[in-house]
């Protein structure tokens, strides 16, 4: 006997008929021996819903009551969901966000757990009910109900898991795990067995959206072994202990999970980045500074950085990326420092993508930077800024040459799955 945390997301739960289907899953666990959870987000679209009609009853809405109506939406589903398991007959309840109680901080509209009180939970599972959980929601110490942010059910399905010792924590969702690349971009690509929690954190951070980054994060923190796994699998398909998803697990278990691991893990690309140049900044102690500060006070995340040395007359070039969403509000920024800063011209390009590859295994080789360099160099790519970290390599490329860029990579690090399968 397992106990096992099951998360559906919205698309999942969109609708009777499809909230059946998630029941009859539910439901084969269970009756495969293991003690089960159930976390639900809102039906699909209904957040979205909600969301607008706080801003339609008062564009300057207070967050407090903006979480009273959006929390509602997994309230709705939570219920259903219960509902529909006792129909199939079996002991089904819901939980509610207070009622458990989920704790959170009072940062409201995006608050973070604290703890999770799970002793009548695992009674009631113990007891052979299915615990049924909103998703996105708590509870202030101060009885206000509070959500998590946009797509804070990964977050609540990974800290009830942690909060009741759960041995895996399954996360149902669009795709049927995670893949070395975008299959929509390159049709080679493969699912993966598993990956290390920092990988997926890596390949979250840049783009490939298949859990919200701070569950990842959570996981990695309270060692909570997530599987993703795809919500359409037929009606009398196996319980999910034989359905092969992608495991996110520790360094440690990753090594037992896929012996034919390649040394990089995936690829992802991101086009939601902006280039912001500033040229002829004075080369000087503390110039750099007067760059980031205001832009960090702005709360606006730089990623890439480089600073060209070269020019005479002590000034040099600095090449930086922020989100593409804040690009406006840098520009804006900067060109109010200008006197400050002291630089001569800024220049901003929105169309660049940033491509990276990730993998633990480049702690222990070396050479994987000069490949993708070699490699985008034979197809013609120019390659504009490039950061590293322990176990990632990006470069900043033209947004155009996204998906070429993908394709070569994938086939030099010998992840089509032709080249894997041989
Ligand atoms: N329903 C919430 C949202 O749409 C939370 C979630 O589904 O994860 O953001
Ligand atoms: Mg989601």
């Amino acid at each position: 006997m397992a106990r096992i945390v099951m998360k559906f997301g919205g698309t999942s739960m969109a609708g009777s008929e499809r909230i059946r289907r998630v029941a009859n899953i539910v439901r084969r666990q269970q009756a495969a021996g293991h003690e089960v959870a159930v976390v639900v987000s809102a039906m699909a679209g209904e957040t979205d819903r909600l969301v607008n009609f706080c801003r339609e009853a008062n564009p300057l809405y207070d967050p407090a009551e903006y979480d009273v109506v959006v929390a509602s939406g997994e309230q709705v589903t939570s219920g259903l969901l219960a509902l529909t398991l006792q129909a199939l007959g079996c002991k089904a309840r819901s939980w509610l966000g207070w009622q458990l109680p989920i704790h959170t901080d009072d940062a409201h509209a995006k608050a973070r757990i604290g703890e999770i009180e799970s002793e009548a939970l695992l009674a009631s599972m113990a007891a052979g009910e299915i615990a049924v959980i909103p998703g996105f929601q708590g509870v202030t110490d101060g009885g206000r109900v509070t959500t998590l942010g946009r797509g804070g059910s990964d977050t609540s399905a990974v800290a009830v898991a942690a909060a009741i010792g759960a041995d895996r924590c399954d996360i149902y969702t669009d795709v049927d795990g995670v893949y070395t690349t975008d299959p929509r971009i390159v049709a080679k690509a493969r699912k993966l067995k598993a990956v290390t929690y920092e990988e997926m954190l890596e390949l979250a951070s840049v783009g490939s959206k298949v859990l919200q980054t701070r569950s990842v994060s959570l996981a990695m923190k309270e060692g909570v072994r997530v599987q993703v796994l795809s919500s359409f699998i037929d009606d009398d398909a196996t319980p999910a202990d034989e359905i092969p998803g992608t495991m996110i697990v520790s360094d440690e278990e990753l090594e037992g999970l896929d012996m034919e691991r390649q040394l990089i893990t995936g690829i992802a690309a991101d086009k939601n980045e902006a280039k912001v140049i500033l040229t002829r900044v004075p080369d000087r102690p503390g110039a750099v500074a007067t760059i980031f500060g205001p832009l960090a006070a702005a709360n606006i995340n730089v990623d890439m950085i480089i600073q060209n040395v070269g020019r005479d007359k002590g000034e040099t070039d600095v090449t930086f990326t922020v989100p593409s969403a804040d690009l406006l509000r840098a520009q804006t920024l900067l060109e109010a420092q200008k006197e400050a800063i002291g630089y001569n011209r800024i220049i901003t390009d929105g169309k660049v993508a940033k491509i990276s590859v990730v993998g633990v295994g480049m702690k222990s080789h070396a050479g994987v930077a000069a490949t993708m360099f070699r490699a985008m160099a034979d197809r013609g790519i120019n390659i504009q800024a490039i950061s590293t970290s322990e176990i990632k390599v990006s470069v900043l490329i033209d947004e155009d040459e996204t998906e070429l860029a993908v394709r070569v990579l994938h086939s030099a690090y010998g992840l089509d799955a032709d080249d894997a399968a041989a």
